[in-house]
């Protein structure tokens, strides 16, 4: 049997409906009728076990039956740092990082960065999140924020027990990723790339240049590759 559709739901209740949105996905394009079995999330790692009772025009009424512990979230904390990328490639970058487990995502400006944040798109950002952890099975969706300058991000990451800073100009790498210890901060710059100064900005706040080899990869390559090599190293991948 197929596993039961998921939706996101910020505020979970007993009974409740579901999102104008959900509904009309539950409705018309997975066909969902009364008695069927769904599961909910809210984005926080909590997961539920629910019952349709309602097909309406005014949404999809359901019953919360049970609570159930998701396993799916990766034991080491993971912190993306990218640069604002052109077109739709942030949104690949979200997707994908998502997927790889990421717990949170910054999204910063830099020096050679040629594209621009607005609210719109850091909502798009939240939403592609939103959708690739509900496809993935996640019940934790990472948050997408965006920080001014590559210092503020930067800083946003200090606390981690390791930061990586991936140089296209840099020939060897400062850090071993292996044992990464319980928070990292991963850093990959736009299409641009870093300059001199930002890379010694990053040394000064404690970030490790990594390099990702002798190539230079297109910043959403390198970004997944990158955290690619964390997880497997975090044991996440097999
Ligand atoms: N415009 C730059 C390339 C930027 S690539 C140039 O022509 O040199 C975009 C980002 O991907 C970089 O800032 C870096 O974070 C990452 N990246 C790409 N290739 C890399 C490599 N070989 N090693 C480390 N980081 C790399």
């Amino acid at each position: 049997m197929a596993a039961p559709k998921r939706f996101f739901a910020p505020d979970i209740r007993e009974e409740m409906t579901l999102s104008a949105q959900e509904s009309r996905h539950a409705k018309n394009v997975l066909r969902l009728s009364e008695g069927d079995e769904v599961t909910l999330f809210d984005g926080s790692g909590k997961e539920y076990s629910a019952v349709v009772t309602h097909v309406g025009k005014e949404g999809i009424g359901v019953h919360v039956v049970r609570e159930n512990i998701s396993d799916r979230e990766p034991k080491t904390w993971v912190f993306l740092l990218i640069g604002a990328l052109k077109g739709d490639k942030t949104e690949l970058v979200v997707q994908k990082a998502t997927e790889l487990g990421v717990s949170r995502i910054g999204v910063f400006s830099s020096r050679y960065c040629a594209a621009y944040m607005n609210e719109k798109k850091l909502e798009r950002l939240n939403r592609v999140a939103c959708e690739a952890a509900k496809q993935c099975l996640r019940a934790s969706v990472p948050r997408v924020e965006y920080y001014k300058t590559l210092e503020d991000a930067l800083r946003a990451g200090s606390e981690c027990d390791t930061k990586l800073f991936a140089c296209e100009f840099i020939t060897e790498t400062e850090s071993d990723i292996i044992d990464t210890g319980a928070t990292v901060c991963a850093v990959v710059g736009s299409e641009g790339g870093f300059t001199g100064e930002e890379y010694a900005l990053a040394q000064r706040l404690g970030y490790c240049g990594v390099s990702l080899g002798r190539r230079i990869l297109r910043a959403e390559t390198a970004a997944i590759a990158l955290l690619s090599v964390i997880m497997h190293e975090a044991g996440e991948l097999g």
